[in-house]
This record gives structure tokens, C-alpha cells and sequence, in this order.
């Protein structure tokens, strides 16, 4: 099972992705938490890449492709994803499509569904606010928030046009409960995966 889950920042992606992974028995890969993991080193032993990642993510806008790309292609040559998995906040940009693709493609894989989580941006404003005072995320400030979000109607939100193409795209409502989500995600889903 080879699955992306997409939606705008503060849509629960990260949540729900855990769950979906769980069910499918596939790792679940987050470049935003790949990225933090990276910038977390401390100051006097960071590398170079470590302090780019870090004023990047804190200014809400998009490590490159180049950087992205390469990161995600190693990390799903691991064993644990030979399988399968469900990549979260990858891609987000058009070259990261492509890259995508070739990376698949090179071991005659394919995507088998591409879930969206759909929400109200004021909603999701509210919600990273709310995340900020609880988990003190760097970048769950209000600029960065409404950076962020804006960033993924520029650069993001068009993708899921090249998936609905591709016949891939499951559009499920991200406003409820974790558990009522989490059942739209698991019915929807099996809905696309029968009716292919
Ligand atoms: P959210 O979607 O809630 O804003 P993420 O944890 O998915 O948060 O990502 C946090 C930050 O990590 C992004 O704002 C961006 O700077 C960086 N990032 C994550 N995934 C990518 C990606 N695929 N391409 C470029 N930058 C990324």
C-alpha cells in the first residue's frame, strides 16, 4: 500500500497519518518531522543543512526540492518501506511530484491513493493556535501560521488537481473528532481501493 495523505497545515494530516499507517501496517513518513528532527541539532554542532532547515521551516516557507527530494528517496529505500508506507507533507510541490514518480517508478511502484483532508482555513488558524500553547511548535506562530497557509494555496493545493487526474484522490471532511475522521479516512479509502 503505497498512500499520500495532503491538506492544508493544521488539517490533522500528521494524527490521522499515524492511524491510517497503523491499520495498513506501513511506516508512516513526515518530512515535517524529518525536517524538525534535522534542525533540532544545537547550535555549536549543527551542520550546515541543519541551520538552513531551521530558518526555513521558523519562516513558514518550503525547503528546496533539491534537499526535500533527496531526503525523502533515502528514506524510502529503507527496508521498512519496501512494502509500502504513507508519506505525510511529501510532496508539496510540483518538481517533488515528479521526483516522486521517478522515484516509484524505478522499482515499477505506483501510488495506489492520495487521501485529502479538506478544512476551513479560519478553522485551522484557531486550530494551530490552539496546538501552539500545547505542544510550543516553533512555527505555530500567528505570522508563520498564515504564511504557511498561504504558501499551500500557491504552491500545494494545484497538486491535488494532478492526483483527481490520476484517478487517486480521496477527499475526505477534516472538521470532527480525531475518531470520526479517522473513520471517513478508513471507509472512503476502502471505497477507492475496491472500486479500482
Ligand atoms: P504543517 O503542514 O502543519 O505546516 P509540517 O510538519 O508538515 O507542518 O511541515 C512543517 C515545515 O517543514 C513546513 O512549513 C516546511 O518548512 C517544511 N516541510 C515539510 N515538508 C516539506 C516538503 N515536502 N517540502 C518542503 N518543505 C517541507
Amino acid at each position: 500500500m503505497r498512500l499520500l495523505i495532503m491538506g492544508p497545515p493544521g488539517a490533522g494530516k500528521g494524527t490521522q497519518a499515524r492511524g491510517v499507517a497503523e491499520a495498513y501496517s506501513i511506516p508512516a513518513i513526515s518530512t515535517g518531522d524529518i525536517f524538525r528532527g534535522i534542525s533540532k541539532a544545537d547550535e555549536a554542532t549543527a551542520s550546515e543543512l541543519a541551520l538552513q532547515v531551521k530558518e526555513i521551516m521558523s519562516s513558514g516557507g518550503y525547503v528546496s526540492d533539491e534537499i526535500t527530494n533527496r531526503i525523502v528517496a533515502e528514506r524510502l529505500a529503507e527496508p521498512d518501506a519496501a512494502n509500502g508506507f504513507l508519506l505525510d507533507g511529501y510532496p508539496r510541490t510540483q518538481g517533488q511530484v515528479t521526483a516522486l514518480d521517478e522515484i516509484l517508478a524505478k522499482d515499477g511502484h505506483s501510488l495506489d491513493a492520495v487521501i485529502s483532508l479538506e478544512a476551513d482555513q479560519e478553522q485551522l488558524v484557531e486550530r494551530l493556535l490552539k496546538r501552539a500553547k500545547v505542544d510550543g511548535r516553533d512555527d505555530d506562530n500567528e505570522e508563520t501560521i498564515r504564511k504557511r497557509q498561504q504558501v499551500y494555496v500557491e504552491q500545494t493545493a494545484d497538486l491535488l488537481q494532478t492526483y483527481a487526474e490520476r484517478g487517486l484522490l480521496v477527499t475526505v471532511d477534516g472538521l470532527g473528532s480525531i475518531d470520526e475522521v479517522s473513520e471517513r479516512i478508513t471507509d472512503a479509502l476502502e471505497a477507492h481501493l475496491n472500486s479500482e
